[in-house]
């Protein structure tokens, strides 16, 4: 199986910070959501990280990424998930094979 037909078949918030994503291969995904939003691949996120850490790297801890919880999710074509949340952000447009770059299961971590 190629990384092109790699596919979600079930998204789900199991607990306050934790998002699973089963693959069509088998692989069970694991993601905190403070870790996802860190993550975000939107513009606006990624000029920010780069502006903070240019101009001012404790502004980030301003930023209190404790509070950051999903409102929803949907799909973007058959390559990506948007994530949109509770602070309003929804800019942020994963594709799969970020996603499963980002997985925080022991098996990808360790
Ligand atoms: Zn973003």
């Amino acid at each position: 199986m190629t990384i092109k037909e790699l596919q979600p078949e079930r998204i789900e918030q199991i607990s306050s910070d934790v998002f699973l994503i089963d693959w069509n291969d088998g692989h069970q995904s694991m993601y905190f959501l403070k870790e996802l939003r860190a993550k975000c691949p939107c513009a606006t996120c990624r000029d920010k990280k780069i502006s903070f850490t240019e101009m001012n790297p404790l502004r980030v801890l301003n930023e209190n990424p404790n509070d950051f919880e999903l409102s929803s999710w949907e799909n973007v074509g058959r390559y990506a998930i948007a994530l949109k949340w509770t602070d309003g952000h929804d800019t942020g447009i994963y594709t799969y094979e970020y996603l499963r770059e980002l997985c925080q299961c022991d098996e990808c971590t360790g």
